[in-house]
């Protein structure tokens, strides 16, 4: 019984996972984790009301920098931020 689930499952589970990897290719946020800021430079993501993630600088929320944050190569799970290179942090409010 629970392999006959699993067989059912795990093709699903391979589809959404391509299907999310599609969506943050084309910057839609998947609230796969949670948002980030740099309080060094005052940048934070948002995510619009169409579900695209931006980066805003914090003064200006809403208007999109054009810049993201990127993954760390060396430490999965981390994000760097895009001007000064330091982790971001995960959190915002
Ligand atoms: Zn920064």
């Amino acid at each position: 019984m629970k392999d006959e689930l699993l067989k059912q499952i795990k093709p699903l589970a391979e589809q959404l996972q391509t299907l999310q990897e599609q969506a943050e290719r084309l910057g839609i946020f998947t609230g796969d984790r949670e948002l980030l800021e740099c309080a060094e430079c005052g940048l934070e993501e948002d995510v619009t009301a169409d579900g695209f993630l931006i980066v805003c600088r914090k003064p200006v929320p809403g208007t999109d920098t054009g810049l993201r944050f990127t993954k760390a190569v060396e430490n999965k799970g981390k994000y760097l931020c895009p001007v000064c290179g330091k982790p971001a942090q995960f959190g915002v409010s």
